[in-house]
């Protein structure tokens, strides 16, 4: 179903636009919204056929956010948060794509969206300052700005066995899941990977399957979500001060208000005291909860173990078979350092009869046969595979793309060690181009949506600011950007953070550059510093009427 309704006659032919905002996910459908407003004339462009991104790709059984719906949803419309209806504490996949649509008609989004169109390159023209876009379907799209909404999560990525082809049985990734769903009832299953889409999804596959191999790789460290209806109380008193709840979460480091951050060290207390912290953060569900119990979890080892160790002694004591329990327990990287993952019924699915834990790690996975997996030990057979093997995190969607900026600049050739980016918002050689949640903002360490309208809001009052002062044209001195990258790797390298081989280090994709992404200072920190930029005159920024005529007016 496709549901652009830009007309034909711009296809085939180069289509002229204000702005272009490559995807149509949460980010990019608040930017649309956003710079509308301004009287742009902007255009989406999305290789699904239908709004959503990750939340439009994600189906896997189980799939849900693992922040709380009242807390991950927009805040920019009151009415919009007040008259939504979630039914439980974590929402569902279906229940955010709906979410999401509804999202896209209330603000009439649909019209102004290009579905099933995949941007293949984007070059620079530096005499008419305009991006010029290349895409799958045959129309170009040319814009003054271009704005990447492309999501951190958005690349899904199945490793390279040898005999991928030859598989016999059906095979699946997480991140591609088949709308109609997938009905394992009587089959044999193999599921690769214990991420968060792995934990979420294996309790339910085993549900329906035979019998399901496991294969981990490394063991990651999952707390209980006690996720439950939605309690009427606690909505009707979360709504009665929704606005200033959100407002107060821009100030949080997390993006979500409500937690006051911790002022006691985890080795301050008594063995007695930390256990019965943990207990209760434990019983409570969230990762932020549990990892705010002290205020050095992230920042120091000894600290960290003590909450490591509590977790681990809980798998021990949830899953009877004790090899496999501590097969099950993380001991390779201290806790929070890798996304926490927030389950249902996880580790008690081990439990069941018809449930395998493989070691993929003493006995690694040498390659998919037509029958199944072969590992160095042993053959397995199976008539379905799945891969919840992640994604090419923070860079790969972005890199997907042929970017080319100024003085011929390739982003594949920029970001060849690691990506550089300033305030993980814009990149020097590349002007008049935007990323929503880029490598070196807060991203995927806040609260997403938050994160999203944080940069949508901050490039609205830049593109206002051009607009009066009759600018057409801005870019990120190379100075801004080092200083930038060296900031964020000085913060990341004052946590724990670095020492686990995650996603947020590039550790998950052979090759890849080691480099901590995400921007850990704080999502408060992080705003102060873009809103103190913008006040210095777009400090770190140049900006020029150039060749071409400031935007025209609404
Ligand atoms: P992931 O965390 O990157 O997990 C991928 C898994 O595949 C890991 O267990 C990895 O093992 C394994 N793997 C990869 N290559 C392998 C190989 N060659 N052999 C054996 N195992 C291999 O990916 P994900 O679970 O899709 O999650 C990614 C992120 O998406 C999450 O961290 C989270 O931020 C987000 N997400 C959120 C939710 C939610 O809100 N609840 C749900 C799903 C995803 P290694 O660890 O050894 O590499």
């Amino acid at each position: 179903m496709s549901q652009s309704s830009v007309s034909s006659a711009q296809k085939g032919a180069t289509a002229e636009f204000d702005a272009v905002i490559v995807g149509a996910g949460v980010g990019g459908l608040y930017a649309l919204h956003r710079l509308r407003g301004l009287g742009l004339k902007v255009i989406i462009l999305e290789a699904a056929d239908d709004v959503g991104g990750t939340w439009y790709w994600n189906r896997y059984p189980g799939c849900r956010c693992d922040v709380e719906s009242m807390e991950y949803s927009y805040s920019f419309a009151e009415d919009l948060q007040q008259e939504w209806k979630w039914p439980e504490r974590y929402g569902t996949q279906p229940e955010i794509l709906r979410y999401i649509n509804h999202v896209a008609d209330r603000f009439d989004l649909r019209r102004d969206i290009r579905f099933d169109t995949r941007v293949l390159a984007a070059k620079f023209d530096t005499e008419n300052n305009q991006w010029a876009l290349k895409t799958d379907n045959g129309g170009d799209i040319s814009a003054q700005f271009c704005i990447m909404a492309t999501g951190n999560l958005s690349l899904p990525r199945v490793p390279d066995f040898p005999g991928l082809d030859d598989f016999k049985g059906k095979s699946y990734h997480t991140g591609l899941w088949p709308h109609e769903g997938v009905d394992f009832t009587g089959q044999r299953v193999g599921i690769i990977g214990t991420g968060s889409s792995g934990v979420q999804s294996i309790p339910l596959i085993a549900q329906q399957a035979k019998h399901l191999h496991v294969f981990q790789r490394t063991a990651n460290f999952s707390l209980p979500a006690r996720n439950a209806p939605l309690d009427p109380e606690v909505e009707r008193k979360h709504k009665a001060t929704y606005a200033a709840h959100r407002l107060a979460a821009f100030d949080t480091p997390f993006g979500i208000a409500g937690f006051p951050p911790p002022t006691k060290s985890a080795l301050e207390a008594s063995a007695e005291e930390r256990e019965a912290a943990y207990e209760a953060k434990w019983g409570e569900g969230g990762s932020i909860s549990f990892l705010y119990a002290y205020n050095d979890l992230l920042v120091n080892k000894t600290a960290n173990d003590t909450a490591s160790e509590f977790v681990r002694n809980k798998i021990r004591a949830t899953v009877k078979d004790q090899v496999v329990a501590e097969l099950l327990a993380p001991k390779d990287h201290p806790i929070g350092t890798k996304r926490l993952i927030l389950d249902s019924h996880y580790y008690e699915t081990y439990n069941r009869d018809n449930v395998t834990l493989v070691d993929a790690r003493s006995a690694p996975i040498e390659g998919i046969t037509p029958n199944g997996i072969r590992t160095t030990e042993a053959e397995y057979e199976f008539d379905a595979i799945v891969f919840a093997t992640g994604f090419d995190a923070m860079t790969g969607a972005l890199l997907d793309i042929d970017l080319q900026g100024t003085n011929g600049t390739r982003l594949r050739d920029k970001w060849a060690d690691g990506p550089r980016s300033y305030l993980g918002l814009t990149m020097a050689d590349f002007p008049n181009m935007f990323l929503i949640t880029g490598p070196q903002s807060p991203s995927v360490k806040a609260q997403m949506i938050l994160a999203c309208e944080q940069h949508t809001d901050w490039i609205v009052d830049c593109l206002t600011h051009m607009k009066s002062a009759r600018m057409s044209r801005i870019e990120t001195s190379q100075a801004a950007e080092d200083a930038w990258v060296q900031h964020n790797n000085e913060v990341a390298d004052s946590t724990l953070y670095p020492l686990a081989n995650s996603w947020y280090m590039g550790a998950n994709i052979p090759g890849k550059p080691r480099i901590f992404m995400p921007y850990v200072g704080g999502f408060d920190r992080y705003k102060l510093r873009c809103d103190e930029v913008a006040a210095n005159n777009y400090e770190g920024f140049t900006l020029s009427s150039a060749e071409t005529p400031a935007m025209a007016d609404a």
